[in-house]
């Protein structure tokens, strides 16, 4: 765990997060200022600031809960397609140095603009509640 890493203390549970999966080496939960209904970030729970940091086997399982969790939100939200982002570094919009995987699940005619709009809490709470794996 990295002092000062948002994610790290997420995952160590010490910030509360709208969790929707987690196993031994992963977590995953809604976005609090989400793109669209449903945008979740998935993390892997051993700090690393971005792809460059991470170790590829580690990458490789968490690029597959990836999959997984997209795959759960795409059936559980009944949404038409999904993107899946990861940002490395600042100038790349990275605003959070834990490496993350954004999904954001997408509806037919729904424009989304890819930046952080204003989280309902309890919207958010409800949701997760629903697609929680
Ligand atoms: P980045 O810009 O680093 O790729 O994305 C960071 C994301 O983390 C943003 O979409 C932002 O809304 C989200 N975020 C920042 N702080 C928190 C937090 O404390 N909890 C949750 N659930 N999401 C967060
Ligand atoms: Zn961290």
């Amino acid at each position: 765990m990295k002092n000062d890493c948002i994610f790290c203390a997420i995952a160590a549970g010490e910030i509360p997060c709208f969790k929707i999966y987690e196993d031994d080496q992963t977590l995953a939960y809604l976005d609090i200022n989400p793109f669209s209904e449903g945008h979740a970030l998935v993390i892997p729970k051993t700090h690393a600031a971005d792809i460059s940091e991470i170790g590829e086997d580690a990458l490789a399982a968490l690029v597959v809960r990836v999959k997984r969790v997209a795959m759960h939100l795409k059936d559980a939200l009944q949404c038409d397609g999904f993107n899946i982002l990861q940002n490395n570094g600042e100038a790349a919009g990275q605003t959070v140095r834990h490496i993350h995987f954004h999904i954001v699940p997408r509806r037919k005619g729904e424009a989304v603009e890819f930046k952080s709009g204003k989280g309902d809490m309890k919207a958010l709470e409800a949701l997760a509640a629903r697609v929680r794996m």
